[in-house]
């Protein structure tokens, strides 16, 4: 301020000492013309100033002002600074902003903001694929038009937010669980977060239906045995009717006995995230054990082949090698009818994967039940299984020591003409002699 005032003070000055000499010079006249012209002079430079002003001012680049000098000069430059740095600072939450963004975009969940009126002020792409949204068109639409699902304009229109609200048969092709809840925020403000919860729905609902299959399961036997149980104790039976019932109950707790231990090795399994071990398996005393066990089970009824290139063994778990593959042969052998020929073989493919194989002569297995299979408690032939011990569980069995082997387990198999089951080892699971 103080320098406006000198500056202007010296221009007064300066004007008075040119009329003063202009008048002792040349009169009154030229007094003024010299006083007028020097006061002119910063008057017209600050008029173009002022339009050098106005013009980068328009062009919104004041922070590009050129050198103007004098007072001018320090107008411009600070100007220049301010506007740069507010640019700077604009820039800056800019930035923050998008980082912002990116961090909503990036989350697994989908998010929407709402506004005090329940419009759309913000949601991210998630929330777009949930509930087929598009934040260009949608942007300020009231949220219950566009997701229009009763229980969903309920929860928003009862406000009781501390309860999450589930939501079904949501997404593009209405199969996804959707955990939604909103949390007030800012002025009245509603965030809605969404999770997609199909699986731990799902996982939920096999839980439920194991728990029912296995009750299931035990039950049967259960009710057998105690018939039996209850038959031996009120009639007065001969003993070698006593015998036979006894025999039958024993056949009961057999089974009974393989469902409880097939569930403990399934649950072993399962609980053992880590890949299996890497000893050597020696496959000639695994093809020996193999034959024992499907000679025993087959009773001479069976044309049983076994066949192994025993230069080549595996890296791996034997216990479960020899579960996993005791299972396939068992099966072919409970599933084959009698005089049925069933092919035990393993060997290398000219890829270097190993491949142990059974295939069987038996009833085969039509192709609609082949993606199933290996579920837990899926049969094709329900009675065959049960007569024969089977718990339902064996293929569940094989997929797990076979995925903690990295290997495939590949069934081929038509209605009628037999099966083939093979599970095929990586390269790197194998070790030669
Ligand atoms: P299970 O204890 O009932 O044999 P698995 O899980 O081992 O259970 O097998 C599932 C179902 O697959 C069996 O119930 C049976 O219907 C079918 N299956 C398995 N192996 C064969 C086979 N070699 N031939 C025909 N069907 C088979």
């Amino acid at each position: 301020m103080l320098a406006v005032i000198t500056r202007f003070l010296t221009i007064l000055a300066v004007a008075i000492v040119f009329a003063w000499l202009a008048n002792g010079f040349w009169g009154q006249y030229a007094a003024f013309v010299a006083g007028l012209t020097v006061l002119s002079v910063p008057l017209i430079y600050a008029y173009f100033n002022l339009a050098r002003l106005q013009k980068f001012i328009l062009l919104n680049r004041v922070e590009a002002l050129p050198a103007a000098s004098g007072l001018w000069g320090e107008v411009f430059s600070r100007l220049e600074r301010l506007v740069r740095n507010m640019k700077g600072q604009v820039r800056n939450i800019e930035k923050q902003h998008e980082r912002f963004i990116q961090a909503f975009q990036a989350s697994p969940n989908g998010i929407i903001m709402l506004d005090d009126q329940d419009q759309i002020e913000w949601c991210n792409s998630i929330a777009e694929y949930f509930f087929g949204l598009n934040f260009k068109s949608d942007a300020l639409q009231k949220v219950n038009y566009l997701i229009r699902r009763p229980e969903f304009i309920r929860y928003l229109n009862d406000r009781l937010f501390d309860e999450p609200l589930l939501i079904e048969q949501m997404g593009p092709s209405a199969n996804l669980s959707l955990m939604l809840q909103a949390f007030p925020f800012a002025e009245n403000r509603r965030l809605l977060l969404v999770q997609d919860v199909t699986d731990l729905r799902k996982a939920e609902a096999m839980r439920r239906d194991f728990v029912a299959n296995v009750s299931h399961e035990m039950r049967t036997p259960l009710t057998v045995m105690m018939g039996f149980l209850e038959t031996v104790q009120t009639l007065d039976l001969e003993e070698p009717q006593k015998e036979q019932y006894l025999e039958m109950m024993m056949t009961q707790a057999r089974r009974m006995k393989n469902l409880v231990e097939d569930l403990l090795t399934l649950a072993n399994l399962e609980a053992n995230t880590l890949p299996a071990s890497n000893q050597k398996v020696q496959m000639s005393t695994i093809f020996a054990l193999l034959k024992n066990d499907a000679e025993a089970l087959s009773q001479s009824k069976h044309s049983l082949n076994f066949h192994a290139d025993d230069q080549v063994n595996i890296l791996g778990d034997e216990r479960e090698l020899l579960s996993a593959f005791g299972n396939l042969v068992s099966n072919a052998v409970r599933y084959t009818p009698e005089s049925g020929k069933i092919d035990v073989s393993w060997s290398v493919t000219e890829h270097g994967q190993g491949v142990f194989s059974v295939s069987d002569s038996g009833p085969g297995i039509p192709p609609e039940h082949l993606p199933r299979l290996t579920e837990r408690f899926y049969r094709v032939d329900r009675s065959r299984s049960r007569e024969t011990g089977g718990t339902g569980l064996g293929l569940a069995i094989v997929k797990h020591i076979a995925n903690r082997h990295q290997a495939q387990l590949l069934i081929e198999s038509l209605s009628g003409s037999g099966s083939t089951f093979k599970l095929v080892f990586p390269a790197d699971r194998l070790t030669s002699s």
